[in-house]
């Protein structure tokens, strides 16, 4: 055999010897508060199911409805015979809710990342990008041939200075954020980055994947938390967060939506959302906009855990959201915490490089308002024990 693949081995053995090697768990139940996970009845603390509609019954019977309805599969992009009037109606619905003027659905958040950005900037432009966005919209960015300028975390003087760096250099400017950030779970100074953008004539861009359902009232996302609509160009939503299907969506300017009817590659290229998920989606809209109640859950719960976390002596670092992240350091001691909470029925899976930096190595603690209390004090237990354990808390 010839030796051309053997550097593959050469890598997986320092991912393994770094600590840095994804070891994949399976699932074998519906998501929830409690997962049975390689065969192991567990406390889940790290799914994206923020208001625990994944498995809710009437998510579920949606679905259910619509394969009756339409069968399984879209047999086609959307251009061609891939529109239903479930997608439709999903994106008219969706717009209602984000209070925008359009909406178009992809079939995930990455590919709306991957569509949007390389429709609305190219060779002749410039993308200011916070340094510490999330993986989809740094390869938007890359696909979309511009110039990348990152700017500092967070930091909307530092965008002003990149502006001031570049003028001159760049035909168009978009300006593009997450909103929440998958990681850190800390919130982008959106209200401050619009005023830069609007002074430099650039479009700005806001990946919401994890302020929807969360943020603004009744989980209508970071636009609606900073109270700027119709001041964000386009943003960015998925399906596969708290809406607990799967999905993605581009909101907002009408002309954008169009556009990307006509030139989104993944609508061009990639076959539609199936109708069980668009069906899914329409009827968590249905339960987020008829009450709040699970976004104030979540929203006691994500209080409830962070206060003891930080009573117990865990730094959770600059989290203002329900992502939790507890902050270890190094990779390996991070996989070992995972694996001794494991052990003990939690499950919450450590992560390092190249999703979070180097040395920033943590486990990510996901609460949902499918947690009962008495799920949280029991994950709590498990935390500190572990905790003092390996030495992190005293
Ligand atoms: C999860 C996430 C995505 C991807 O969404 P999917 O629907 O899972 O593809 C995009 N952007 C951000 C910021 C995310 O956190």
């Amino acid at each position: 055999m010839s030796n051309k693949l053997k550097w593959i081995q050469d890598e997986l053995h320092n991912l393994q010897n770094s600590g840095l090697y994804n070891r994949i768990r399976t699932i074998s139940s519906p998501q929830g508060a409690w997962l049975v996970v390689d065969g192991k009845k567990v406390l889940n603390f790290c799914s994206n199911n923020y208001l625990g509609l994944a498995n809710h019954p009437q998510v579920v019977a949606a679905a259910a409805k619509a394969v009756e309805t339409f069968g399984v599969g879209p047999a086609a992009v959307r251009t061609i015979a891939g529109t239903t009037d479930l997608h439709m109606q999903l994106e008219s619905r969706l717009a209602k809710f984000k209070g925008v003027e359009a909406a178009i659905t992809f079939q995930s958040g990455f590919n709306a990342n991957i569509a949007a950005i390389p429709a609305l900037v190219g060779k002749d432009d410039a993308i200011f990008s916070d340094e510490l966005n999330h993986a989809s919209i740094i390869d938007g960015c890359r696909l979309a041939g511009a110039r990348i300028v990152r700017y500092a975390h967070c930091d909307p003087q530092d965008l002003e200075r990149a502006f001031h760096d570049e003028r001159g250099k760049y035909g168009r400017a978009l300006v593009v954020t997450d909103g929440v950030f998958s990681m850190d779970g800390d919130v982008a100074p959106l209200d401050k980055i619009y005023e830069v953008s609007k002074k430099h004539d650039a479009i700005l861009m806001v990946d919401d994947a994890h302020g929807e359902g969360v943020l603004g009232k009744g989980g209508r996302g970071i636009v609606d938390h900073f109270g700027l609509h119709g001041k964000v160009d386009v943003e960015i939503g998925t399906l596969s967060k708290a809406f607990g299907v799967v999905g993605g969506v581009v909101a907002g300017n009408p002309l954008v939506v169009e556009w990307l009817r006509q030139r989104g590659r993944p609508f061009l290229f990639s076959s539609a959302m199936t109708a069980p998920d668009t069906a899914a989606c329409l009827a968590a809209l249905d339960i987020l906009e008829a009450s709040t109640e699970l976004v104030d859950k979540l929203w006691e719960n994500t209080k409830f855990f962070k206060a003891e976390l930080q009573r117990l002596g865990f730094n959770t670092g600059q989290s203002v959201t329900p992502i939790t992240p507890i902050m270890l350091g190094e990779a390996p001691v991070a996989q070992q915490f995972s694996r001794e909470l494991f052990e003990n029925g939690v499950f919450a899976m450590a992560i390092g490089f190249p999703t979070v930096p180097r040395g920033k190595a943590r486990i990510r603690v996901m609460i949902s308002a499918a947690h009962a209390k008495s799920d949280l004090e029991q994950g709590l237990a498990v935390f500190n024990l572990v905790g003092k354990k390996l030495g992190v808390i005293n």
